[in-house]
Formats: C-alpha cells, sequence, structure tokens
C-alpha cells in the first residue's frame, strides 16, 4: 500500500495526508516576486520548488489552478509601511514610467523561470490590475470594525482583531504581547496607527508619489500584504488549499494574509496548508548586497560573479535546487554547483540507457522473475516515497539513482534482461522517465553547441581532404546536405553555409 502524500504545515506544525477541499481541484498560491530589480539565485527557490509540487499534484491527477502574483505596486523601500515605493524609487531615477521598470523586470523574471523548467502558472495576476478588489477588501474589514482610516490612508487594528478572540501571531508563532514589547518604543506621536502592529492597508499617496488610485480615502495605493489576500481570493475563494512562499514571508507577510481574511467575510486562514520554503546561503553566508555575495540569476548562468569559479547551466541550477529538501536550508558553493552538474548528467544518461534496455534476440524471459520484479517494483517505488513525505526531492533523487544502478547493471549485462518480467521493466523505465523530466521537470540540455559540433566535423573533412580520402569526403558533404548545411570550400579553408534550396 503507498503512503499517502503528505505536507508539512507551517500552521499547525505538523505533516498530514493532503486532502483538498474540493477535490480534484486544487488550489496554489505562490507569493510572487516584487519587479524592481532582477531577481537572485535565492528568489528562484520557490517558484522551483512550487512548480515540483504543482508537477506532481497534475501527476497525482487533481486538477491545479496555480497562480502565482507580480507585485508591481505597494512594495516599500524598508519592507513595512513606511518609505518610497521599491518601483517608483527606480522609475524616479530613471526617469521612466513605473510601469516600464516592472514590465521590463517582469519579462526577465519570466524568461530566467521558463529556462529553469517552471512552468507558467495559470494565473499571474499583477497587483496594480486588482485595485478595486483591494479597495473592496479594505471597505469590507473596515465594515467588520478590524481597520481605521487615519489621515487618508487604513490601518489593520491587531488589537482590535484580537480582542475579538483571533490569533495574530498564529502562524508564524509570536505573541502580540511580546512583538508590542519590542515595538513600543517604534510609535512616536505623529504616527497615524493606533498600535505599532497595526499595518497598512491602504496608503495616502503623497505629491511625489508616481503610483496612485482614487479611493473612498482619497488617492493612494493598497498595501504589500492586501494584494495577495485580495487576489488569491479572486482567483482561488476565500478558502484555498495550499499558500505558498520563502520563510522569509511567514511574518508579517503571511501572518497580514491570514489576518485580512478572517477579518473579512470568511473566518477562514486563507488557505489550508501553508508551506515554506527555506532560504539559501553563499558559501555559508546570508546573501547580501554589502556582504558582496549577491548573485543574480543571469550571474549564475553566466558566471559572472565573483563568487562563482565558472558558469552553471539552467538545469543545473535546478537539479542543485532539488538535490535538497526544501524544508532545509541549502548553501550555494562551486563545489556544490559543480557537483549537481554531475548529478544532473548522470540522470539525463540514464534517459538515455531506457531505450536500450532490450532483452536481446533469440534469448525469452526466465520461468519464475517473481524475485527479480519485486526487486525492480520496490526501487521503483521507493522513488515516489520521498515525494509523498512532504515533496522530499532530495530523498526522489536519490531512489533514482539507486533505480539507476539496477538499470545500468542490466544494460552492462543485457542478458540478465531474462530475470525480470517485460511489464516490471516497464514499470520501472516508465517511473524513471515520468520522475525526471515530467515531475521533477529536468530537460535534456545540450552540452556542446551545435556550431561546435559542425566545426569539429569540418575539421574531419579537411582531414579527409588533406589525405585525398575523397570517397570520405562526398560522404561527409552529403551528410551534412541532409542537415541543410552545405560545405564551401575556398583558398583559405573551409567554410559552411544554409543550404538555400
Ligand atoms: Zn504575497
Amino acid at each position: 500500500m503507498p503512503q499517502p502524500f503528505s505536507l508539512y504545515n507551517t500552521l499547525t506544525r505538523q505533516k498530514a495526508p493532503f486532502a483538498p477541499l474540493n477535490a480534484p481541484f486544487v488550489g496554489v498560491y505562490l507569493c510572487g516576486p516584487t519587479v524592481y530589480s532582477e531577481a537572485h539565485v535565492g528568489n528562484a527557490r520557490g517558484p522551483v520548488v512550487f512548480d515540483v509540487l504543482t508537477r506532481y499534484l497534475r501527476y497525482l491527477e487533481y486538477k491545479v489552478r496555480y497562480v502565482r502574483n507580480i507585485t508591481d505596486v505597494g512594495h516599500l523601500v524598508d519592507d513595512a509601511d513606511e518609505g518610497e515605493d521599491k518601483i517608483g524609487r527606480i522609475a524616479r531615477a530613471r526617469q521612466v514610467e513605473p510601469m516600464e521598470v516592472a514590465e521590463g523586470y517582469t519579462n526577465l523574471y519570466q524568461d530566467h523561470m521558463m529556462a529553469l523548467g517552471c512552468l507558467p502558472p495559470d494565473i499571474t495576476p499583477r497587483a496594480s490590475g486588482h485595485i478595486i478588489e483591494q479597495i473592496e477588501m479594505t471597505e469590507q474589514i473596515m465594515a467588520n470594525g478590524f481597520a481605521y482610516e487615519s489621515n487618508g490612508s487604513v490601518y489593520f487594528d491587531v488589537p482590535a482583531y484580537n480582542a475579538a478572540g483571533k490569533e495574530y501571531g498564529k502562524l508564524s508563532n509570536r505573541v502580540v504581547e511580546e512583538l508590542l514589547a519590542g515595538s513600543r518604543d517604534n510609535l512616536t506621536g505623529q504616527d497615524e496607527k493606533r498600535s505599532p502592529l497595526d499595518f497598512a492597508l491602504w496608503k495616502r499617496a503623497d505629491e511625489r508619489h508616481l503610483m496612485r488610485w482614487p479611493s473612498p480615502w482619497g488617492e493612494g495605493f493598497p498595501g504589500w500584504h492586501l494584494e495577495c489576500s485580495a487576489m488569491s481570493r479572486k482567483y482561488l475563494g476565500a478558502e484555498f488549499d495550499i499558500h505558498g512562499g520563502g520563510l522569509d514571508l511567514m511574518f508579517p507577510h503571511h501572518e497580514c494574509e491570514i489576518a485580512q481574511s478572517q477579518a473579512c467575510e470568511h473566518p477562514t486562514n486563507e488557505a489550508r496548508v501553508w508551506m515554506h520554503n527555506n532560504m539559501i546561503t553563499v558559501n555559508g553566508q546570508k546573501m547580501s548586497k554589502s556582504a558582496g555575495n549577491f548573485i543574480t540569476i543571469s550571474q549564475l548562468f553566466s558566471g559572472e560573479n565573483e563568487v562563482l569559479a565558472q558558469a552553471y547551466s539552467p538545469m543545473t541550477a535546478r537539479f542543485f535546487l532539488l538535490q535538497a529538501h526544501y524544508r532545509s536550508p541549502v548553501d550555494i558553493t562551486d563545489e556544490g554547483l559543480q557537483a549537481a552538474g554531475k548529478g544532473y548528467r548522470k540522470l539525463m544518461n540514464g534517459l538515455r540507457l531506457l531505450d536500450k534496455l532490450q532483452l536481446p534476440e533469440g534469448l525469452e524471459a526466465a520461468a519464475d522473475t517473481s524475485a527479480a520484479d519485486a526487486e525492480l517494483r520496490k526501487l521503483a517505488a521507493d522513488c515516489f516515497a520521498g515525494l509523498n513525505d512532504d515533496l522530499n526531492t532530495a530523498r526522489t533523487i536519490a531512489s533514482l539513482f539507486n533505480l539507476l544502478r539496477k538499470l545500468n547493471g542490466y544494460a552492462a549485462k543485457p542478458d540478465t534482461l531474462a530475470q525480470v518480467s517485460p511489464a516490471a521493466l516497464n514499470e520501472a523505465t516508465a517511473t524513471y522517465r515520468t520522475l525526471v523530466q515530467d515531475v521533477l521537470g529536468l530537460r535534456d540540455e545540450p552540452r556542446a553547441s551545435a556550431e561546435d559540433l559542425l566545426g569539429l566535423t569540418l575539421h574531419f573533412y579537411q582531414e579527409a581532404k588533406a589525405a585525398k580520402d575523397y570517397g570520405k569526403v562526398d560522404e561527409i558533404r552529403a551528410a551534412l546536405k541532409q542537415q541543410g548545411i552545405v560545405v564551401k570550400d575556398s583558398k583559405t579553408g573551409v567554410d559552411w553555409a544554409y543550404s538555400e534550396e
């Protein structure tokens, strides 16, 4: 009996079998990027992990709606309720529209995610496209007595929320009294907030603020936390199955999301299961611009960063990220990335091996294949055990290597394939192919460029010519012609061109 698919829920601090609210439908929401700069390698982990989650849910025959938002407004420079808008600040410096900044970085982010093998989400909502929904949600929270207006801004009233028997802090295991004790000094006489724990649902825009919309409280813009509550509610409902994000978003962002949803019409925790992926360090240190170990995704792919010894391909990066369980921290090192490259290529070589696993002609399967079948089926089933245990891709990859070792053994001695039934062999190869390609999302990434291979062929062509081996020369010409390439001999050497036929 295979074990059920279980997930760890930050909210309950427990692992439990996954049960959708309305099977076979599953709603998944992942907090997307704030598009004011290029994403760094740490930003790639969540999308890769939740891509595997949605791929696996689909493999399990659920009908998944996967939403990953784009934050293009409302995320302020200090991550709290003060300071300039992150995107607005860049737009002002470059003298362009804020939406130009957002558009450029959104496109770059999506290109990088595609390169990393992340399937496009079903819906990619932008915060700026959902102002009406955010205003409506703010009005609803105010009408329920959990928010107040102050000088054109609207704040969520954390003390009122808790007085109503709710638990602000339950996701991140924080106690309101302790939070208050730690932040009491931060509230000045001029502060618009009644309590330092209150957070903005809507902010009044001052004259300098570029992105602004009319609202019942004057011109302003929505708070960062509100967008995810409003957009997840719109596309997945007031209560949905899985909400994901990095551990750094658990507090205050996700805590505020839960409070907003509870304070609205539905007493739900927004999502049933809250999943958080752990963070990434570089050579054992937290990644930061000031520490000089900040690596963008482009830099990882090009190697143009002094922390890196070389370039790493997108699939190497994906394999590297999946080699760890998503709840464990990951440390980026050259050694680790190089080892990941080897591991990834080993898995790809395994894919090529599968087609060759044929019993040699003239041989028949043995009369009793039960022992070898049982062993092969166990190795294949083990590959699912990791995924079923809280999406443990690290364990699944280790199990795939175990399965591959067995298959390599058969390939080395094809006669031994007689010990196993074709059905068991097919199951094992199908498991390998499906998990590597469809669930882990690892695709073959050619190491050599077509141009380099062509150069190599022309080198052999010239050798044959020098040796006056005209049979070989014609053979190479004909073979290249079939690929749409014509060889051009000239006095200075040899070149190629696309056939114009
Ligand atoms: Zn969010």
